[in-house]
């Protein structure tokens, strides 16, 4: 439990899970905006306020600069002095600042402080400021708004022009605009927590619910594996988990078919190979219970006991044989044969059985084929047709072998005159101890196993086989492979 625990952490970790995933794109799409919003509402209203504080301050300082003017306060014969000097200390106590005025020959005039009265401002805003030029400058690691306001004195240039007499240098602290920030700042970043706890609830909530189907499937695939049900499974939640439920149940479904054939298969060798054995146990046991059994009965059930081993013999032979046919691990041994040499050979073997059976056996060939087989496998598959139409054949009957090719392929043709399968059969007799009749076969001595062999082989050189059957009239059955052995 704990193992599970732990390998579940380290995928949720390692991010190879998708529970992570969403987890962390839920996360991320949540904060990332409020946090942008946070920052960005909080800069451009800092911004705006210093603009609104800067403007208001110009504007007051302005209407200051005009009555500078209209009291000549840069001449000796100035007027209301007091007057003047109490707007400006009132301008510096509510903006908690100060104000330097100076001149056109950069003196200073007056200084709210009183500091530098009398002495000379050389600086660049101030000279900037006499040309034209007036700037604000907000400093927030200090806490305060610079500027320059000019005193500009309209038509009092020789030109008639509007000139500038002098300068007004003001700083005001910023420190109520930055706590005002501060104050809103708390309050964001309050929100911002429990925007954050909620969104942390939410990717939560949503990663888990939304891969919930996906464990579903594991679930019910482990089910299915610990052997609860052999039903199918079911997750209908997702279209991705439908697909992946319906490719599970047809691997399910394929499993259970192949489980089946297997079974099926088992049952069927292990009654095969009884029957002979319970045969000879037939016989001896009868020998046995007679006392003074003649020597002649001897010899007939003795007899009959070797032709159930060999029947027994053959079974097992064909077994091997189809065994080793379908171990895929088996590699073809692909030569280069002449076909018509081989088919030749063939029918030289099987010559006798036909002659014995009193069945003509004929050879046509096309034309002179080469192609890439593998020598044994062939021959099983000629020598299993050409076998079955001479032993499902009539008295007096024919079998006929054709060999054709053209550029791609080779066709093995094996018709014979002999009994037709029935159409019902024709589906089955590649299945594996199937018999047409079981009684008849049994009397010729099939065990059933020879056409599975026969097709496993022609699989096996990527050909196909084909049978055309008409019952009481005779069976055509056609092979077709490929002149070059083609790979996978
Ligand atoms: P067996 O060892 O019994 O011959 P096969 O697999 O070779 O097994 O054939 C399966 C069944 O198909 C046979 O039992 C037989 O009934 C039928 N069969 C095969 N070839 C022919 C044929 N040429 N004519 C009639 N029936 C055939």
């Amino acid at each position: 439990m704990a193992v599970k625990y732990w390998e579940k952490l380290k995928s949720l970790l390692s991010l190879r899970s998708l529970q992570a995933r969403i987890f962390i794109i839920i996360l991320v799409i949540g904060i990332v905006p409020s946090v942008l919003m946070r920052y960005g509402i909080l800069n451009s209203y800092e911004e705006r306020t210093v603009q609104i504080r800067t403007a208001t301050v110009q504007n007051q300082l302005k209407i200051v600069g005009n009555h500078l003017l209209s009291n000549h306060y840069f001449s000796d014969t100035k007027t209301n002095e007091n007057v003047i000097n109490a707007e400006l200390e009132m301008i510096s106590n509510l903006y908690e600042g100060r104000v330097i005025i100076v001149d056109s020959s950069l003196r200073v005039v007056k200084d709210t402080y009183g500091i530098s009265e009398g002495k000379t401002m050389i600086s660049e805003e101030v000279i900037r400021c006499l040309r034209g030029e007036s700037m604000s400058n907000y400093d927030r690691e200090h806490g305060y708004i610079e500027m320059t306001t000019p005193i500009e004195e309209v038509g009092g240039a020789k030109d008639g022009s509007d000139s500038i007499v002098g300068v007004m240098v003001t700083s005001i602290s910023s420190d109520a605009i930055i706590s005002t920030m501060d104050a809103l700042n708390r309050e964001a970043a309050i929100l911002q927590n429990l925007m954050l706890v909620a969104i942390l609830a939410c990717a939560i909530v949503l990663s888990t619910v939304l891969t919930r189907p996906f464990n579903r499937v594991t679930e019910a695939i482990n089910e299915v594996q610990a052997g609860y049900s052999d039903k199918t499974i079911d997750v209908p939640d997702y279209v991705e988990t439908v697909h992946i439920v319906e490719a599970f149940n047809q691997l399910l479904r394929r499993m259970k078919t192949l489980d089946d054939s297997r079974q099926e298969f088992v049952a069927n060798v292990s009654h095969e190979l009884k029957t002979p054995m319970t045969s000879v146990k037939v016989l001896a046991d009868s020998l046995l219970a007679q006392e003074d059994a003649p020597a002649e009965l001897y010899r007939e059930f003795m007899e009959d006991i070797v032709s159930e081993i060999d029947r027994e013999n053959q079974i097992i032979t064909d077994l091997l044989a189809l065994v080793r046919m379908e171990n895929r691990v088996q590699q073809m041994n692909i030569v280069s044969l002449n076909i018509n040499d081989l088919t030749e050979l063939i029918l030289k073997r099987l010559r006798p059985i036909a002659r014995k059976r009193d069945v003509e056996l004929v050879f046509e060939s096309m034309r002179t084929v080469v192609a890439e087989v593998d020598e044994v496998k062939l021959t099983l598959i000629m020598t299993n047709l050409v076998e079955n139409a001479i032993k499902y054949n009539k008295e007096h009957g024919w079998v006929k072998v054709e060999l054709d090719a053209d550029h791609q392929y080779f066709t093995f043709t094996v018709s014979d005159s002999g009994l037709g399968i029935p159409e019902e059969s024709l589906a089955h007799i590649y299945e594996r101890f199937y018999r047409v009749d079981k009684s008849h076969s049994r009397d010729i001595g099939g065990t059933g196993l020879g056409l599975a062999i026969t097709r496993s082989a022609v699989l096996m050189h990527r050909g196909a086989i084909t049978v055309t059957s008409v019952e009481g009239e005779g069976t055509n059955f056609t092979v077709k492979i490929p002149l070059s052995y083609i790979k996978d």
